[in-house]
């Protein structure tokens, strides 16, 4: 099991310019941003917020899931 911090994406929830604002910040390689956009606001293990498109949202619930393996 693992419990996830997970919101509807608004840009106010990152600083002014950051990425996050604009797009999906989970997906993407760090080269090639992702073109979908933002629909939810996510956090990491590190505590940091990203936000995520309606596609990558399960990647990140399949990273914070790998600690169930
Ligand atoms: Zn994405």
């Amino acid at each position: 099991m693992a419990t996830f911090d997970i919101r509807r994406w608004r840009p106010e929830d990152f600083s002014a310019g950051a990425a996050s604002r604009r797009q999906c910040t989970w997906g993407g390689d760090g080269v090639t941003p992702c073109p979908g956009p933002p629909a939810y606001t996510v956090i990491d293990r590190a505590g940091r917020k990203w936000a995520a498109c309606s596609r990558h949202v399960l990647s990140h619930i399949d990273d914070r899931l790998r600690d169930d393996e």
